[in-house]
């Protein structure tokens, strides 16, 4: 019988991928690559190449060392042809292969690519997550609103997890109101650091040859690149951070770059690690007396919840999901967002340590760098484009529903009911930024106002159309309708100066 190639991609690192499973080891050759197309078509920030080329070389190896005949192409090699089919079609003529076998990958671009071979590609579901395509879209089906609780609830009953028979732990479903208070005083954990090895080491230098331009520091490089590594950061955190995760989840602190998160979404969405894994060590930690049940729960719903619940709506959505533009925003994203030369500490912080960690936590990203290019009316497919670039964990059908559903609105309302927008008083509550900014979070208009503050006011202005009726946002347009004639231009002048100056390349 003549081999076939299986496709392994960079991330699905999991040794129970699908495509494997199909696998015959006495007959089939296992293909890996690493390709400029996929490292390059966004620019993507030097730490997550490396962390996934470097975890790629190694479950090669282990793969070869279960017995597995693998075919790894490296960046370098001369005749590397620079994509996945291209690379694909080279392994087939090798081996005298006809027939190809993948599990699904995560990004339209490449299953429509892997679609449009001239040979057989057997795409199979990938199986890795709780929710196939076909369970969404049954729960999905003939509902008018897509609320993410109610699916979550769903996925509760499904997994069993934090469940007393049909009643949730402790009589609730969500204990989200217990998880807002402002910044600690000091933090008492970090992510677990894995000193570079010799395959890592090899992987920098390859990095830093070819992408020392891209946005993003390579140096300090310290993530786990295997599931072993990955295994014992999960611990650590469950340990160390799991207890004050729910209390400080959306606080926000200069030079405290994770808090109390678990930073390990990178490793998940590559495949080192499995969401029942991550979620029974958290649920036992509860069981255990180790972590309150406000930490466990939201660390739950993160994964079971909002995780499955956008890689469904990505796939439901379809291809164009990413160029939908529904408020017409037009706006060049700001330069600042490559450099973070900024003077609003909040944004120059968040940017400032997505460059050195290509990481940020969950409400750096959607309360500070997306408030604020959907408050300045940024395009929302630039938005997209820089997070699927910046971030080690931002691959397509986690990143955009995040960005241009939650963050963004551009979806017209399928992830959110209202747009996530605040001004500066909800960051200032959430955060030390606002002690030590060039701007006065206390002061509506003028010269030395907070930016966020008659942006927002601007932007629901802009909007009435459509937000006006909206019952969630009506309470803030009666405080605007309220308002002096006066002090509306104001807050309407200074919003129309800045977005001058930031058209005009001003630093602001
Ligand atoms: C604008 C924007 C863009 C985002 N882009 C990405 C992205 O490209 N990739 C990505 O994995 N997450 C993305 N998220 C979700 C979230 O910010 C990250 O998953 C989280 O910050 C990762 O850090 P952590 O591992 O410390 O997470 P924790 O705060 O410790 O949460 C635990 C886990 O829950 C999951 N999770 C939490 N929130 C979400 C969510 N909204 N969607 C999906 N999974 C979630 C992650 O797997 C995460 O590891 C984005 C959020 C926003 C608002
Ligand atoms: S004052 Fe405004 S711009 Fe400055 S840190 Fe606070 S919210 Fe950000």
């Amino acid at each position: 019988m003549k081999p076939r190639i299986i496709l392994i991609l960079g991330d699905q690192l999991s040794p129970d991928i699908r495509a494997l499973r199909e696998a015959d080891k006495a007959r089939d050759i296992l293909l890996m690559a690493e390709v400029a197309d996929e490292a390059s078509y966004v620019p993507h920030h030097p730490k997550k190449i490396a962390f996934l080329f470097a975890a790629m070389r190694k479950f090669a190896v282990k793969l070869e060392s279960d017995g597995w005949q693998v075919r790894y192409s490296k960046l370098d090699d001369s005749e590397n042809s620079r994509s996945i089919p291209g690379e694909i079609l080279r392994a087939c003529d090798e081996a005298k292969a006809e027939e190809v076998l993948a599990t699904e990958p995560g990004e339209f671009r490449l299953i429509e690519a892997l679609e449009e071979m001239p040979i057989p590609v057997h795409i199979f579901p990938d199986d890795r997550f709780l929710c196939s395509h076909a369970e969404f879209e049954d729960w999905a089906a003939d509902r008018k609103e897509l609320r993410m609780e109610w699916f979550y609830r769903e996925m509760r009953r499904k997994t069993g997890l934090l469940m007393d028979g049909e009643t949730p732990e402790g009589g609730k479903w969500n204990y989200d109101h217990e998880n807002r208070k402002p910044p600690p005083g000091s933090v008492d954990a970090a992510p677990m650091q894995f000193t570079p090895d010799e395959t890592v080491e090899e992987v920098l230098a390859l990095v830093k040859s070819r992408f020392d331009n891209n946005f993003g520091t390579l140096d300090g490089f310290w993530f786990a690149t295997d599931t072993g590594q990955a295994r014992r950061a999960l611990s650590h955190f469950i340990k160390c951070a799991l207890p004050k995760f729910g209390d400080f989840q959306d606080a926000m602190m200069v030079g405290e770059r994770f808090l109390y998160h678990s930073v390990i979404s990178m490793y998940l969405n590559a495949g080192l690690l499995g969401w029942r894994e991550i979620c029974d060590a958290a649920e036992d930690a509860y069981k255990t007396g180790h972590a309150p049940l406000n930490a466990v729960e939201g660390f739950i719903r993160q994964i079971i919840g909002w995780r499955e619940y956008m890689r469904g709506i990505y796939f439901r959505e379809g291809p164009d999901y990413t160029r939908r533009n529904i408020l017409n925003h037009q706006r060049k994203l700001p330069g600042f967002y490559w450099d973070a030369d900024t003077r609003m500490t909040c944004l120059n912080e968040a940017i400032t340590q997505t460059r050195d960690e290509a990481y940020a936590h969950h409400i750096q990203r959607l309360m500070v760098t997306g408030n604020f290019a959907l408050l300045a009316g940024v395009d929302p497919y630039e938005v997209h484009e820089w997070y699927l670039a910046v971030y080690a964990d931002a691959y397509e059908w986690v990143e955009a529903p995040n960005v241009i559903g939650m963050s963004q609105f551009a979806d017209g309302g399928i992830v959110g009911s209202k747009p996530y927008v605040s001004g500066g008083n909800y960051i200032n509550k959430m955060s030390d930024y606002c002690k030590d900014c060039a701007y006065d979070v206390k002061v509506k208009t003028g010269e030395g106002a907070c930016p966020f503050n008659y942006l927002y006011w601007a932007f629901l202005d802009r909007h009435k159309d459509r937000f006006g009726k909206n019952p969630r946002m009506a309470q803030m347009y009666r405080t605007w309708m309220r308002m002096s004639d006066e002090k509306r231009a104001d807050t309407l002048q200074s919003a129309e100066e800045f977005l001058d100056r930031l058209s005009a390349g001003d630093r602001v």
